[in-house]
């Protein structure tokens, strides 16, 4: 965030823990009413508020094939799945949990300020269109594989997807 907003007012972290919601599995709509009850910050004029919530357990789209590792489900909120973060991280032959989380989050937050095509334009055509909002640059922090899981073998590898130059350059232009 400090890197690339501009935020001469400083970023403030709140942080608050709720009791456990005992689901399996989140939909986005189950999330949604998570959020209603218990978001306290929303965006005055001059200021975003964005609201991560770290969920104990997994994403209801799962597939046997696919992962979700983080969701945003609505313009300023995102949902981490911390019960598949764990399991595909932390572990012998996998890669440190806070490197795993960290990128997901930054992936999330990225779409959260409008990457790729989704409400920050796009200046020269780099969107996986068959992939939604993502980026077609396989080491990119906005390609779809860092949400899905297929990012690991990347982290393993010792690299750490970043934002590449076309991303870049569409957050510039929106300032
Ligand atoms: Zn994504
Ligand atoms: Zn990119």
């Amino acid at each position: 965030m400090e890197k690339y907003l501009d935020k001469p007012g400083g970023i403030i972290l709140k942080q608050a823990a709720i009791p456990a919601p005992g689901k399996s599995a989140y939909t986005a709509q189950y999330l949604a009413g998570i959020e209603e009850k218990c978001r306290t910050e929303y965006t005055p004029p001059d200021t975003i508020a964005v609201y991560f919530f770290f969920a104990d357990s997994r994403y209801a789209e799962d597939t046997n094939n696919s992962k979700v590792l983080g969701v945003a489900y609505r313009n300023t909120s995102m949902a981490l799945f911390e019960h598949t973060i764990c399991g595909m991280s932390g572990g012998i032959g996998q890669p440190d949990r806070t490197k795993l989380e960290s990128v997901v989050m930054q992936h999330e937050l990225g779409h959260i300020l409008g990457l790729v095509n989704a409400g920050t334009p796009i200046q020269q055509n780099h969107q996986d269109a068959p992939h939604g909002w993502h980026c077609d640059n396989s080491k990119c922090l906005m390609h779809y594989t860092v949400e899905t899981g297929s990012v690991v073998q990347n982290l393993l590898g010792g690299y750490t997807p970043v934002l590449d130059q076309n991303c870049i350059n569409d957050l510039k232009t929106s300032g």
